[in-house]
């Protein structure tokens, strides 16, 4: 089959678009400027850059991706024609853009219909005419694509090309600094072995959880759980056996829990759970199920089988409290009963 696609469009290497001794200048609105500095999240700063590329190219498209997986863009952002709906997984091999993205060229099309790539049919189905995309590249690395689009065919001019070509290499570093905070934001709030939250989230979401009981009288319970006699089963099996039921665990804990509850891992072998609107029995009978349900698991671990309990403490919200601390002190206090009343149970503070 001939590929029509190579009739309708022109590629640019994006250091043909740069370097032109001050020949070229580009002219952009001060709002633009103002309101990318404002941007106080990823998100913020993507739809800012849609909203202004489609202003400035007075494009009737425009749009943002960034790499979500080895195969796959992800539709970031969108100002005007929503013909790739924002929940489209854009394939990197069988698109126009994500070849723009594998390639890191600045493409062209200025026929959409000739095209037989996935997003030009999806674009020129919705009446656009042609299309240029952009790739966003930060030290030799292509982190997506800028793009835009118009419903007039053969539209876009090298002239434009230079400017979009521009505009994505200042907005890439951009993007990158936004991207690298949320990524050190996850490292910050996550156990790295286990991925729940850690010790600083629990103690900040604890506080939030008060708060909203001070103000809504949306109660709470606190439950506190430590895997009994870890340290034997370590000593027994070794430390990578016993990291491997940390992880095992926490699985299992998750698919008890609500949506709505809190799991932090707040020291070696002990968790924390949080579970608003939640009380005496209900709560109860939550922690009940996560204790026999451990009790039950059976840790497949190289050639042997591992089996283990934990304690649990609970404690509920009352009116007496001031402070999430308070809770989770009797909720400590009640783990440490748990432990000396034989472990493998639950006990709830008074
Ligand atoms: P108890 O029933 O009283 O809680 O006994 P225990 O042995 O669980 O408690 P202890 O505090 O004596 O020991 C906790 C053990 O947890 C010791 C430590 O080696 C282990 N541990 C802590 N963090 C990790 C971890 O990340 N991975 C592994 N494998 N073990 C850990
Ligand atoms: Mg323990
Ligand atoms: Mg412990």
């Amino acid at each position: 089959m001939i590929k029509k696609k190579e009739t309708s469009e022109r590629s640019f290497d994006p250091n043909q678009l740069s370097g032109f001794d001050g020949a070229h200048s580009i002219q952009l609105p001060v709002d633009f400027i103002h309101d990318l500095s404002k941007a106080s999240s990823l998100q913020v700063v993507l739809d800012t850059i849609a909203y202004w590329i489609s202003y400035v190219f007075d494009a009737d498209r425009a749009s943002i991706t960034l790499q979500d997986t080895e195969d796959y863009l992800k539709l970031y952002s969108i100002s005007g024609n929503h013909a790739i709906p924002m929940d489209f997984k854009i394939p990197i091999g069988q698109t126009f853009v994500g070849r723009v993205f594998a390639e890191s060229q600045l493409i062209i099309c200025d026929d959409l219909s000739l095209s037989d790539e996935l997003d030009c049919q999806m674009l020129s189905e919705h009446g656009m005419g042609s299309c240029m995309d952009a790739p966003m590249i930060h030290n030799d690395i292509c982190i997506g694509t800028l793009n835009v689009a118009d419903v007039r065919k053969h539209h876009y001019t090298l002239q434009q090309a230079i400017l979009l070509q521009t505009l994505a290499k200042w907005l890439a570093l951009n993007i990158k600094l936004h991207l690298q905070v949320q990524e050190m934001a996850i490292l910050a709030s996550t156990d790295e072995l286990t991925g729940t939250f850690n010790r600083r989230v629990f103690v900040q979401e604890s506080h939030q959880t008060m708060l909203h009981f001070s103000k809504s009288r949306v109660p709470f319970s606190i439950g506190i759980l430590d895997i009994d006699h870890f340290k034997q089963l370590n000593d027994c099996y070794g430390h990578t056996a016993g990291d491997y039921v940390l992880k095992k665990m926490v699985k299992k804990i998750r698919s008890i829990l609500r949506d709505e509850d809190f799991l932090a891992r707040i020291g070696g072998e002990e968790f924390a759970i949080i579970l608003p609107a939640c009380l005496g029995n209900e709560a109860m009978r939550i922690f009940r199920r996560i204790c026999s349900t451990i009790e039950a698991m059976e840790v497949s671990y190289e050639q042997e089988i591992l089996c283990f309990t934990v304690s649990i403490g609970v404690a509920e919200v009352g009116k007496q409290d001031t402070d999430a601390e308070d809770v989770f002190k009797r909720a400590d206090k009640a783990l440490y009963c748990a432990k000396e009343a034989g472990r493998n149970r639950i006990h709830f503070a008074n």
